[in-house]
This record gives structure tokens, C-alpha cells and sequence, in this order.
């Protein structure tokens, strides 16, 4: 019997994502998957899906919901587009006409909490500076919304846990915009790590750096760290869905950093290891100067990896068997599809605020190792 994966798991995306892959007769580097809503996919033979779309309210009309999430709420079956939360009124023309958005359906920071009283709002997506996060789900649960809160959950560990106090009081369901869970090189990595294809695992590799960054991502009160926060998120999550096991220990070391004057704030790049049970190690690294993609695996008897890994489109595959091929899918839109259909069932989601507080956790142990030296126990 395998580790119980990542807490989150359990029952249901387990059974996703073994019939998900059965069902497809999926085996690596051969299958071409179709571009069909995989998630959808998977969660209709089983689930309830009436006709009725639920409403979502994108709260930071920023670059990810402008260039991302907007247009995928355009190719989702079980919700939609239905209003926007907005602190700039200059932004609110140019929605409203692209996404024919009614009057009623438009809020601000201020009136926010009002949106109680609108039925055609099932759910909000909270897509703000990290810092906000806190606040703007837990607002959205007072008002009796379900809840998707973009990555990294919270700029504390305390602050998840009020998140996730403030869903269950007011018994809503609150989900993490983790997308790779829906896609499918990113889950075969789960099937090939979990299932222990290439044998027992033992080392991995996971970095995620960009070639710059800005505005408030270089702001500590609002980004609550640097790179970690926002890209090395990512490595975390692959090294734990690939394991399917907890980190027990890490150790960190800053830098490079060779722009104080940019970075004085948050770190501009770091690297750290994390020690699992069975003499598994990862190493990971994230920077805001140097790009880089990757989540790699060694085991016992081979190698798997992508690369890059964590990117909206273009990611890529193979292990030592040869290519890990799956068509190209809208990863937004499989999420918050899946989100939908978990409310309406209401069964879990497969990447809940508890997922989310869990790296939370791992990256304030991180950062207490970079800041001390030590080696911390998790
Ligand atoms: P962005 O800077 O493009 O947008 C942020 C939005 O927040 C803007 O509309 C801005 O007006 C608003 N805002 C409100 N108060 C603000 C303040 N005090 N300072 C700055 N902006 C303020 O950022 P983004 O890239 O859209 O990121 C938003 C969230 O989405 C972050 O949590 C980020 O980590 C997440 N994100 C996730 C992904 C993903 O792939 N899952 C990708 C990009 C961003």
C-alpha cells in the first residue's frame, strides 16, 4: 500500500486520476490525450452535473485574471464569468463590454461584502497581492460564497488558518488556484512518482525563476517574500505531488543576490533542500534573475522530468523510457471546472486551503532556515 499522498488527496483524486488514466489507457510517452475538458472528463461519469452554470466573481482585475482566467471562464462548462470586484473604475467599461458583465455584478473593495445579497454569485476568486488574500476570502465567506484563492494562499501560516476557520463557519468550500493539478504531464508525474514506476524514489529536482519581476511582487508587506512566495511555490508543490510524501526537514541559502538596490525588500534568489523520509532529498531553486523550469525525478531504476514544468501551455516531458506526450489543455478552465463541480456535488476539492496552508507551512520553515542558518525540522 502506498503513502497516503499530500493530505488533500484522499479518496477522490486519487480515483481521478487512476480512472482518469485508466480510462484513457494512458502510458508514458505514448498517448496523445484529446483537448476535451480532461477534468470535466473524468469528474461527469460520476458526478451530477445539471445545466446550471455557477456564477464567479473575479475579485483583481490584474494580468492573471485579465490574461488568463477571464478568457478560460469563457471555455468552461460548469460556471462562468458573472462579475468583477474591482478597485479601478477606469478598468470596468472594457470588461463589460468584452464580457457583457451587468451592472449589478460589478463591486469595489468598498461594497464588496454586499455581493450577500446577489444570487448569481456563487463563487469568488480572490486574485490579489498575497497579503489581501486573507482578507478578501474571508469577506467572501461571511458573504456565503465559495472561495478560489490564487497561489500562495496567505502570507502567513496564520493567516491560512483563519482562512480556512472563516470557509468552514460559514460551511464553504475554499480551493487553491493550484492548475497543474489539472494537467496532465503534472499528473503523470504524480502517476510515475506516487505508483512508483521507475522504482523507489530518490533524489529530485524542482526550479522555477523569471527573468525579472516588479510592482508588488518586490514589496514585502504585500508579496510577504520574494520568489519563494510566488514561483518557488510551485517547485514545493511538484516535489510533494510527485513524492506524495511530506518534507520532514530543509535548509536554505540566499542568493545570488547581485541587486540589492531592486531586492532590498525580499530575496532575489534562493536555494533549498528538502529532506523526506526514506533518504529522499529534494533540491530546489527559484530566482527573480535567472529563468529556469523543471521538476525531475531519479529512482532506482530511471528518470522522469518535465520541462518545462509549470507554465501555462508548452510543457514538455520525458524519462528515461523516452517522451511524456499529452495534448495541450486550458488548465484554468479544467480548475475552476473542477472547483464548479465540487461545489455542486459537494464533494472536496481536490487542491483545498488545507493544501495550501501545508506549503505555507514548508515555506515559512524555509525561510527561518535561510534566515538562521539551521536545519529545520517540519
Ligand atoms: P497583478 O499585479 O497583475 O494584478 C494585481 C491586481 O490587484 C491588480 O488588478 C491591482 O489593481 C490589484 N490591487 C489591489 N490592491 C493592490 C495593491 N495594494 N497593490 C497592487 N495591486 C493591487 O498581479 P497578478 O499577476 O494578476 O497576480 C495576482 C495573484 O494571482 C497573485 O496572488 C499571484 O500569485 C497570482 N497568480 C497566479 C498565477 C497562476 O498561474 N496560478 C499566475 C499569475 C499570478
Amino acid at each position: 500500500m502506498k503513502k497516503a499522498p499530500i493530505e488533500h488527496r484522499k479518496e477522490h483524486f486519487s480515483l481521478n486520476r487512476r480512472s482518469f488514466i485508466g480510462g484513457l489507457s494512458c502510458s508514458i510517452g505514448l498517448t496523445l490525450l484529446g483537448n476535451t475538458s480532461l477534468a470535466s472528463l473524468a469528474s461527469d461519469k460520476r458526478e451530477i452535473s445539471n445545466n446550471k452554470k455557477l456564477g464567479i466573481a473575479l475579485v483583481g482585475l490584474g494580468g492573471y485574471s485579465g490574461g488568463e482566467l477571464a478568457p478560460a471562464l469563457q471555455e468552461t462548462r460548469h460556471c462562468y464569468l458573472a462579475g468583477i470586484v474591482t478597485g479601478s473604475p477606469e478598468k470596468i467599461p472594457k470588461w463589460k463590454a468584452k464580457y457583457n458583465i451587468p451592472d449589478g455584478n460589478i463591486y469595489n473593495y468598498e461594497n464588496f461584502d454586499s455581493i450577500k445579497d446577489n444570487p448569481s454569485i456563487d463563487i469568488v476568486y480572490v486574485v490579489l497581492p498575497v497579503s489581501m488574500h486573507a482578507e478578501y476570502t474571508i469577506r467572501a465567506a461571511k458573504a456565503g460564497k465559495h472561495v478560489i484563492c490564487e497561489k500562495p494562499m496567505a502570507i502567513t501560516v496564520k493567516d491560512c488558518d483563519r482562512m480556512i476557520s472563516a470557509c468552514r463557519d460559514a460551511k464553504k468550500m475554499l480551493s487553491i488556484g493550484y492548475r497543474l493539478h489539472f494537467e496532465p504531464h503534472n499528473k503523470e508525474m504524480m502517476r510515475l512518482g506516487q505508483d512508483k514506476v521507475f522504482g523507489k524514489l530518490q533524489k529530485l529536482r524542482a526550479d522555477n525563476g523569471s527573468n525579472g519581476t516588479g510592482g508588488w511582487r518586490l514589496d514585502k508587506e504585500l508579496a510577504g517574500g520574494g520568489p519563494l512566495m510566488d514561483l518557488g511555490v510551485y517547485c514545493i508543490q511538484g516535489i510533494r505531488y510527485t513524492t506524495g510524501m511530506e518534507p520532514i526537514a530543509v535548509t536554505a541559502v540566499e542568493g545570488p543576490k547581485t541587486d540589492p538596490e531592486t531586492f532590498k525588500e525580499v530575496e532575489q534568489s534562493l536555494t533549498w533542500r528538502m529532506e523526506f523520509a526514506d533518504n529522499i532529498v529534494a533540491e530546489c531553486k527559484t530566482s527573480y534573475s535567472e529563468a529556469m523550469n523543471l521538476l525531475r525525478a531519479e529512482a532506482e531504476n530511471g528518470w522522469f522530468e518535465l520541462s518545462p514544468a509549470y507554465p501555462y501551455s508548452g510543457i514538455k516531458g520525458k524519462s528515461s523510457k523516452g517522451k511524456i506526450e499529452f495534448k495541450e489543455v486550458n488548465q484554468q478552465a479544467l480548475q475552476m471546472d473542477d472547483f464548479a463541480l465540487a461545489v455542486k456535488n459537494n464533494r472536496p476539492s481536490p487542491v483545498p486551503g488545507e493544501m495550501g496552508r501545508q506549503d505555507m507551512k514548508i515555506i515559512e520553515a524555509i525561510y527561518e532556515a535561510m534566515r538562521t542558518g539551521k536545519r529545520v525540522a517540519l
